[in-house]
């Protein structure tokens, strides 16, 4: 039989933090705190086995938990010497969500659970304190009702107001009827009276009692966290972190602690190190008087830890450091526990009752990518962890973020400050101001960049903090909702900026004076806090220094080589700043898009339109130059490096004059009349351009165009010979099928050779020759290719085209219903198919193998960059990837943490 029930307390626990599967990331970790004998309050960790049974029998709780549950409740009985529902001495506990990983604020948690007119004069009578009793009760009630009466039921509010927004109502009809401006001033008889007319609007606005049986409040509590998993955040968060429906959440049921005891009570969230920087500083936020939810929430500004904390925003309030040295020592004890325990950074959740503290959380915190990349490396300098670890730190995409734009110094000085905030999210953002999360979807979809602005966010916004370029909030600190998130992605944020009074209603923000509307543009630095009015200049940020150490300790362990996808010199030299170790891939028809590209395109036209071989040659003698400098100018740049040249792939209809002045100058160039112009561009069109005459065809039929080309590149090659540099041209050979072809082509290249070293006194210049295989044709034969090619590079957005049978430029129209209805996890486009396309690709690498061993592999496809599809091309043992310039520190660290991950055992 399972067990369902995992218990922890008094310096044991069942579970431990390899668990996470079964207890959740909450419930393993505090196992392995109470393990580790920190102050756990007592409590235990329902399985998320029991989540999934849950679900499986329609939503009910299986039979056999019912007996678990109450040896459980009995064992935390023991521990706190308190009996739960007991009118004389009664034991609360919180029913918390808590998934395998972490999804902030997602799922539900219902506090004080086990409060009743029954055991309320008990828990008065101990405490002396009917106030915080009163709170406590009011939160339940509160949460309750939202979380398991309302949410679980899957009830949607009538007037767009849950039952919370309502009592939340009354509670501030009462303030401000009173004149009181905190909730501590309200008396507890006060209170007790708010209680009881919660319950009455309970029962008008669900029409159901709210339960005062602690045993009830308990299962009804268990239950709504379960369903909280398909609650609609949670479905959503999952979609967009990918995490599968299938984990389900576990419940973690513990004794309650009170932060809300008075002043001696508070509660707060602390990170080992500062996630934003990653500087080994503790770093954390704490409010007196208080419960858990409070600081999270950002309902008030919270008190600083400690001095390394303190800001101008809270610099005015006491830090733990200086309220409670004592406390404060401890928790500073504890979190060099954790952090030797763990060998990470921890975000940690704490509370204190009336002078003791309690641990109630630890998990591994989020972080910004520079201060994952800055902490790893402090952490090998202490000897906390190894290189590998190290390496394995960082997730690729974080770099991302570090070479992507901040607001521009020189910029800023100039510009009008808005308000001040805290530093939430790295990096700079600019866009237009929106005021709700839909509204940011709105715009977006549009093709907008737009600053989402709120008093705080919730985890209602989710979808409108993803679609935002930055975040901008005036409550809340930087362990707020907003901030947790948006430091998770990677995201611009700022929050807590005071200053703002934001009118949602009007779509009117107030700063400085000014009022703002919808749709005028914000610049966000989120990483010194401050907005701007107006569209600042950005720039690219300047490394920080110890990104080249980071990349060249990942370098040691990479096997593959990373090279870029460039086809001018001055993308060639981006790659290379960035560490590319050749091109994998230079399309020569990029001369004919963009800028300067006129000449160059007319001259191709010309070769397209023309008739005979002799028209041709013309037209190709005056395209010769253009085709050479570029070629030139990029292999000197990479001079000692290889740069691969695919032959000309253009789709002819792209080409083929269409207004009528382009055709009156090359029929008037050509001598011939415009109606055979119209002509012959009309026999030149296709049905189906995609599998048209492209490629290689075009060089079977037209041999000179494909010969232009290959003296391009050789006497490119000959004249930095005879300067003295190293070329290393590799000539591929597109969309090619079959090995004649390859004969085919490979004739041509060795005359044309042969000939330019005649001419240039030449007597070698080292190339290579091989194909792209982006026809299933061609990886199927790929023993027979590999006779006359000495390379392959897969051009894996063609394969997958072809592998699939979707037209690559038209997926538009119903990828996203393939999505929705899981028939496909992921766009193929985007993140390599490995069960088919991978079918192809290793069926290829090992055909390709056997007829020449030493052949060199290598992928161009857009699939280079994507960390997944990089681990795929380690695994099956290519040479290289290739990708665009930006994303070639993405590729080497996913090359050198795929070499890690594989490390054959010595
Ligand atoms: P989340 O996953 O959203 O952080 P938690 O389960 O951690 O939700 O609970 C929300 C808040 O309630 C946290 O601040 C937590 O510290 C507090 N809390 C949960 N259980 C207890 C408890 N037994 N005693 C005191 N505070 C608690
Ligand atoms: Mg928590
Ligand atoms: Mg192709």
């Amino acid at each position: 039989m399972t067990q369902y029930i995992y218990s922890f307390g008094g310096g044991k626990a069942e579970g431990n933090a390899s668990q996470k599967n079964l207890l959740g990331g909450k419930g393993a970790n505090l196992a392995e705190m109470a393990i580790l004998g920190l102050p756990v309050p007592a409590g235990f960790t329902i399985s998320t086995d029991c989540c999934n049974d849950y679900f499986r029998a329609g939503g009910k709780l299986p039979e056999q938990l019912y007996c678990e549950l109450d040896k459980a409740m009995s064992k935390i009985e023991q521990f706190m010497g308190k009996k739960f529902g007991d009118p004389k001495n009664p034991l609360l506990v919180s029913s918390r969500s808590g998934a395998r990983s972490s999804m902030p604020g997602m799922m539900e948690t219902v506090l004080n659970v086990g409060l009743c007119p029954a055991t309320i004069a008990g828990l008065i009578k101990q405490t002396g304190n009917p106030w915080f009793v009163y709170d406590a009760y009011r939160r339940l009630i509160m949460m309750y009702s939202d979380v398991v009466m309302e949410k679980a039921e899957g009830l949607e509010p009538k007037d767009g107001m849950g039952i919370r927004l309502h009592l939340e109502m009354m509670l501030n009809d009462l303030k401000n009827d009173r004149g009181y401006s905190t909730d501590t001033e309200i008396t507890a008889e006060e209170m007790s009276v708010l209680c009881d007319k919660f319950k009455r609007k309970i029962a008008q606005h669900l029409g159901v009692e709210f339960p005062d049986d602690p045993r009830e409040q308990l299962l009804g509590s268990i239950g709504a966290v379960f369903k909280s998993w398909n609650g609609k955040r949670a479905v959503s968060y999952r979609r967009i972190e990918h995490i599968p429906d299938t984990w389900g959440t576990a419940v973690n049921v513990q004794s309650m602690v009170f932060g809300n005891m008075g002043e001696n009570s508070a509660t707060g969230v602390a990170f080992t190190r500062d996630p934003s920087t990653g500087v080994n500083t503790f770093y954390g936020e704490w409010l007196p008087n208080a419960q858990g939810e409070d600081v999270v929430a950002g309902i008030r500004t919270p008190n600083p830890l400690n001095n390394d904390t303190k800001s101008d925003h809270n610099r005015h309030l006491p830090s733990l450091e200086e309220a409670m040295p004592q406390i404060y020592g401890e928790l500073a004890r504890i979190r060099t526990i954790l952090e030797h325990h763990y060998k990470d950074m921890q975000d940690i959740e704490f509370t204190i009752e009336q002078g003791t503290l309690y641990m109630l959380q630890c998990r591994v915190g989020k972080r910004t990518g520079t201060a994952a990349l800055n902490m790893a490396m402090d952490m090998v300098e202490e000897g906390l962890i190894d290189e590998p670890t190290m390496v394995n730190r960082l997730h690729p995409n974080q770099l991302d973020e570090m070479l992507h734009p901040i607001v521009d110094p020189e910029a800023a000085k100039e510009a009008k400050v808005l308000v001040q905030g805290l530093p939430a999210g790295p990096g700079g953002a600019c866009g237009q101001i929106v005021f709700t999360s839909d509204d940011a979807v709105y715009w977006k979809r549009k093709g907008k960049s737009v600053i989402l602005v709120r008093d705080e966010t919730n985890p209602e916004d989710i979808e409108g903090m993803r679609a935002a370029k930055g975040i901008l909030t005036a409550r809340g600190g930087m362990t707020s909702h907003a901030a947790l998130v948006a430091r998770g992605w990677g995201k611009c944020c700022i929050v807590g900026a005071g200053a703002l009074k934001i009118k949602s209603n009007l779509k009117e923000l107030h700063a400085g004076g000014k009022i703002y509307r919808e749709g005028d543009f914000l610049t966000l630095n989120g990483t010194t806090g401050i907005a701007y009015e107006g569209k600042l200049k950005m720039k690219d940020a300047t490394a920080n220094p110890k990104f080249r150490q980071f990349m060249a300790i990942a370098d040691k362990y990479r096997t593959m080589k990373v090279r870029t996808n460039a086809e001018t010199p001055k993308d060639a030299a981006q790659a290379l700043e960035f560490g590319a170790e050749g091109i994998g891939l230079f399309r020569t028809e990029h001369m004919f898009y963009g800028a300067d590209s006129e000449k160059p395109l007319f001259l191709l036209r010309k070769v397209i339109l023309s008739k005979t071989p002799h028209e041709r040659e013309i037209a190709l003698n005056e395209l010769y130059p253009f085709i050479k400098k570029e070629m030139q100018g990029t292999l000197e740049i990479m001079d000692g490096k290889p740069v691969t040249f695919r032959l000309l792939d253009p789709p002819l209809h792209e080409f083929v004059p269409h207004l009528r002045e382009n055709q009156e100058e090359l029929s008037r160039e050509l001598g011939i009349d415009i109606e055979e112009i119209e002509k012959r561009s009309k026999a030149l069109e296709e049905t189906n351009p995609m599998m048209g005459h492209r490629g290689v065809r075009l060089g079977i039929t037209f041999p000179e165009i494909t010969k232009m080309q290959f003296k391009a590149i050789f006497e490119a090659s000959a004249e930095l010979i005879k300067l003295g540099k190293s070329p290393l041209p590799e000539i591929m050979v597109p969309v090619t099928c079959n090995e004649k072809e390859l004969i085919f082509t490979k004739r041509l290249c060795v005359e044309v050779y042969e000939d330019v070293l005649k001419r240039h006194g030449v007597d070698s210049i080292a190339h290579q020759f091989g194909t792209m295989i982006e026809i299933p044709r061609a990886a199927l034969m790929s023993h027979k290719m590999a006779e006359h090619a000495e390379f392959f590079s897969f051009g894996t957005n063609d394969l997958t085209q072809m592998t699939f049978g979707f037209s690559r430029d038209d997926i538009g129209s119903f990828m996203n219903d393939y999505i929705d209805n899981a028939i496909l996890d992921a766009d193929p486009f985007a993140t390599l198919d490995q069960e088919a396309v991978g079918s192809l690709i290793e069926i290829s690498v090992k055909k390709g193998r056997e007829t020449r061993p030493d052949i060199k592999l290598g992928i161009c496809g857009e699939h280079g960059g994507d960390p997944q599809s990089i681990e795929f091309c380690h695994k099956v043992g290519l040479t290289y990837v290739s990708c665009s310039p930006y994303r070639v520190p993405v590729a080497r660290l996913a090359a050198a943490q795929a070499a890690i991950k594989y490390i054959k055992p010595s």
